[in-house]
Formats: C-alpha cells, structure tokens, sequence
C-alpha cells in the first residue's frame, strides 16, 4: 500500500509503498529530543531507492553516540523535521513518522535510548527497549542483506 507524508508547508513530499518498510523505532536520544523539541523522534526505517522525495530538504550534521555522523533533514521554509539518515549508510533512511498523512497502520518495534528519556516521556513498556542504540549499523547491515 502506498504511504505519502510531507512537512508543514507542503513544499516537501515524500511517498513509498508500506511494504519496503524495513522497521520503526522511538528514539529518545538528546538530539532527537532537541531536533523534534518533543521527548522522542519516531523513525521509520526505509532504503532510499525506495524513497520518493519531492521538494528540497535542508540537512543539519552532527555526531552521533556510535561515532557515526546524523544528518537531519527538514524544510527550510516550516521547519517541519522530515528526514534524516547516517552518512555513513546513506542508503538507509528515517522518515519521521508524525510527517506521515496517515501513520495508523505503524508498528513500533523498539526504544532507542531509553536511559536519556525524560520523565514525562518515559519509553513505551510494550516494547523491546535499549538504553542506547542497539548497534544501529549492524541493524541496518541486516536490513541490507535482506533487501
Ligand atoms: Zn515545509
Ligand atoms: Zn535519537
């Protein structure tokens, strides 16, 4: 099923098909929590040539706890975070999921970074939960070799 979301403005868009979903995670890290001025980012993991961006994003760099550099991305004109990726693996992306149109059909694997979780926003118990991030590279290598 095709998913389509956008940032507030609309000048960005962005569509894929439900099933090239490879899984999604709450992030509670600082820099989420800052990027998104919330207690967590929510990401959809998506190989990019299964992505279809219109609309130019803007991408902000910093380093993340593996050592791995994180580009978050958003629309210069709301501001609206919308995607963002590791520059070390950039042919996986992270759609955020509150930019989706319709985000009811989402199945939230698993908390990253559970201990820089704030009390009001505490990780969900239903679910898997890391205190930090559950080798992101080794998770996305085997999405890889299972593309
Ligand atoms: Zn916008
Ligand atoms: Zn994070």
């Amino acid at each position: 099923m095709k998913q389509s979301g956008r940032c507030q403005c609309g000048k960005i868009n962005y569509n894929f098909n439900q099933e090239d979903v490879i899984s999604a995670h709450h992030c509670h890290c600082k820099d989420c929590q800052r990027a998104t001025g919330s207690g967590k980012a929510t990401i959809i993991y998506i190989p990019n040539k299964k992505l279809n961006v219109d609309g130019e994003i803007k991408f902000f760099e910093s380093k993340g706890s593996m050592g791995s550099t994180i580009r978050r991305g958003f629309c210069e004109n709301c501001g609206s975070g919308i995607i963002s990726y590791a520059k070390e693996m950039p042919m996986i992306k992270f759609v955020k999921a509150g930019t989706l149109d319709d985000s009811s059909w989402l199945n939230v694997e698993s908390s990253f970074f559970a201990k820089a979780s704030s009390d009001w926003n505490k990780p969900d118990e239903n679910i898997k939960s890391f205190q930090g991030n559950p080798d992101l590279f080794s998770t996305i290598k085997n999405a890889i070799k299972s593309l």
